[in-house]
């Protein structure tokens, strides 16, 4: 399940112009400053791919890199930039909404969810509707080698997956499958590589 290649296609505005040779694929989504990149990093063992798509002008596009020829990972924009203005935010959502309403191809969008704090308000939206719009997730808990800190809420990673999962639960009839990750000591990798690969045979 490993990634031997990693390459940068294309930075799409809109659900149509994305790339159209049918191959799965899976999307990164979560409010700026999650861990992201460094996520996309860690998963394609490559430092600077991920930074393709921070370059200005990419980071508000739907970006897509083909692993092994055979799949996709697709890097959305992050939510809930403060400095964002309004009318930006709003634009956003409406891309990245949809792009998870009409691309056939989309496996399982892959929501990233920072664990060394307490949830926010709006991972929490982002979460209900996806499961309200029937849309397969992955929860991806971020930056589990974080130690409690006070002004974290005193709570170890552990606790704020479950203070999550709790949260969520009556948005989905199923609870969606769920990965703790860091990418400092790439805990989490080889899972995620290999739930991909069990998604993509079903
Ligand atoms: P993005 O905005 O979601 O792409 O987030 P980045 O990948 O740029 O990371 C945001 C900040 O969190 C940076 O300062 C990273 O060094 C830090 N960070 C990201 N992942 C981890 C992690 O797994 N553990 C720790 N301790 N810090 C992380």
């Amino acid at each position: 399940a490993q990634i031997m290649q990693a390459d940068f296609i294309k930075s799409s505005v809109r659900t149509q112009d994305c790339p159209s040779d049918g191959l799965p694929e899976f999307a990164l989504v979560g409010r700026s400053n999650v861990g992201k990149s460094s996520l996309l990093n860690s998963l394609v063992r490559r430092k600077r791919l991920a930074l393709t798509s921070k370059k200005p002008g990419k980071t508000q596009c739907i970006n897509h890199f083909r692993i092994n020829d055979s799949w996709y990972l697709v890097d959305l924009p992050g939510y809930g930039y403060a400095a964002a203005p309004q009318e930006l935010r709003i634009d956003w959502e409406k891309f990245t909404k949809d792009y998870f309403l009409n691309r056939p191809t989309l496996v399982s969008v892959f929501l990233l969810i920072d664990a060394s704090i307490p949830a926010k308000k709006m991972d929490l939206e982002y979460a209900s509707w996806l499961g309200e719009n029937q849309i397969p997730m992955t929860l991806i808990f971020t930056k589990c080698d974080k130690r409690k800190k006070r002004k974290n809420g005193g709570k170890r990673p552990e606790e704020h997956v479950n203070d999550f999962q709790d949260l969520i639960r009556s948005f989905f009839q199923t609870a969606p499958p769920w990965i703790m990750t860091s990418s400092v000591t790439n805990q989490g990798r080889d899972e995620i590589l290999l739930h991909m690969a069990q998604l993509r045979n079903y």
